[in-house]
């Protein structure tokens, strides 16, 4: 089976096909500068890169122009666009509607519409996405799969702020959590490592990239996360603040003289470990100027790594204790120093690093030392790949139940 998987931004596109059954990765690629000018760069898997600008005056043409790359003579990986057996999309805000993948048919269209108030941003570009692919292929099996349904087995007493009551039944304020099929993804690889049943592990896992979310996955399902009503929530980030004390938006409003829209977009682009440091929001900047003496690149660091220690003690009291802790993404799985100052001082919770087995990059490994009472580990995730099974399966049940 071969399953293409969509991301679509406003103004790009990643994809990646695959199979499923093999977690063969047969060429993935990113068109950039769509509706601009255009860029494409498209990495088969054994061959030559294709890396040039090609003109991408909107979606839908990004999308034929993937089409035709992956059947190139050259470039290609496929004869045909019939060996492509369905198309995974990601979708960033499912609400409460979506708990769950969904083969895409009108209505799941019309839910997905209905959450762009709750993410303006991201919800168009992922439908413009859905609708350029039905254009070019129509009739391919497509599925859904979202970037909050995984944290909708949240209890209310998780996902609810302690704001008026009607903000939430009337205007849908409430934590969604967001990373949820990384979440997903590196919370299964991790029990498949321990060979223990998820059933029975209780995980904190530590989403840390430029956004950075961790969540208590209990028993296999999402019971808490730091990400809330938007991915603003919860930790420090490369550029966003993070959790903050909410009076203080109104508070600096008045003192510096922004309006509302002005704030909202510092707190999101100018902000955490980059608004700290004035230096970077790359934690490799961050630790290169750090190493030179510069102290407000320390400070970042410090304070994430202090937010991030907080968090998974949060997370695992959430839980009744932890036994395992899953470092994953481009900090997590990166970076040994930040993975052990992160870990210091969690010993009281059975969770001992070995420093010999955290000095490596990218690779599934468990980092905690043999006597460790809980496991500590390193998963690189896999979104992709968690779609393209999601996809797999949601239309081979459709195919067997006659739905297609
Ligand atoms: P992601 O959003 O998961 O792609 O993560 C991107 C972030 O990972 C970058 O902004 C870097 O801050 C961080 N990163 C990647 N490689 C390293 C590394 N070797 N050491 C520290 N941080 C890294």
């Amino acid at each position: 089976m071969k399953i293409l998987v969509i991301n679509a931004g406003s103004s790009s596109l990643k994809y990646q096909l695959l199979d499923p059954d093999t977690k063969e990765v047969l060429a993935k690629g990113l068109c950039e500068r769509i509706g601009i000018d255009g860029h494409l760069k498209h990495t088969p898997t054994g061959k030559d890169v294709f890396d040039a600008d090609v003109d991408l005056p909107d979606h839908e043409v990004a999308i034929q122009e993937v089409l035709n790359i992956l059947q190139h003579n050259h470039y290609g990986v496929i004869q045909s666009m019939d060996e492509i057996d369905a198309v995974g999309h990601r979708v960033v805000h499912g609400g409460e509607e979506f708990t769950h993948s969904v083969v895409i048919d009108r209505k799941v269209m019309k839910g997905i519409k209905e959450c762009i108030p709750l993410a303006p941003l991201h919800n168009p570009a992922n439908l413009v996405g859905i609708e350029a692919c039905q254009d070019v292929m129509p009739g391919k099996p497509m599925v859904a799969v979202f970037d909050t349904a995984f944290h909708q087995t949240m209890p209310p007493k998780a996902f609810i702020y302690a704001v008026p009551y009607r903000w939430y039944t009337e205007n849908k304020v409430r934590r969604y959590g967001f990373h949820g099929t990384s979440h997903q993804y590196v919370s299964q690889r991790a029990a498949e490592m321990l060979g223990r049943p998820i059933e029975e592990l209780r995980i904190v896992t530590c989403h840390l990239g430029n956004g950075a979310s961790t969540c208590s996955v209990k028993f296999g399902q999402s019971v808490d996360t730091s990400m809330g009503f938007t991915p603003q929530d919860g930790l420090p980030m490369g550029t966003r603040s993070g959790a903050i004390d909410a009076a203080i938006t109104e508070y600096i409003a008045d003192q510096r003289g922004y309006s509302g829209k002005r704030v909202e977009n510092v707190l999101n682009k100018e902000s955490g470990v980059l608004g700290i440091s004035g230096v970077s929001s790359d934690f490799r900047d961050l630790e290169a100027a750090a190493a030179e003496g510069n102290e407000r690149a320390q400070l970042a660091i410090d304070n994430f790594c202090y937010k991030v220690t907080k968090r998974i003690g949060s997370s695992a009291a959430a839980m009744g204790g932890v036994d395992a802790v899953v470092f994953t993404a481009g900090v997590g799985e990166n970076s040994a120093t930040l993975r052990a100052k992160i870990m210091e001082g969690l010993e009281f919770l059975g969770l001992k690093l070995d420093p010999e087995k955290n000095d490596v990059r990218g690779k599934e490994r468990i980092i905690s030392t043999d006597d460790s009472p809980n496991a500590i580990l390193l998963v690189p995730t896999n979104e992709e790949l968690m779609i393209a099974l999601d996809t797999a399966r949601l239309v081979r049940e459709a195919e067997l139940n006659g739905a297609l």
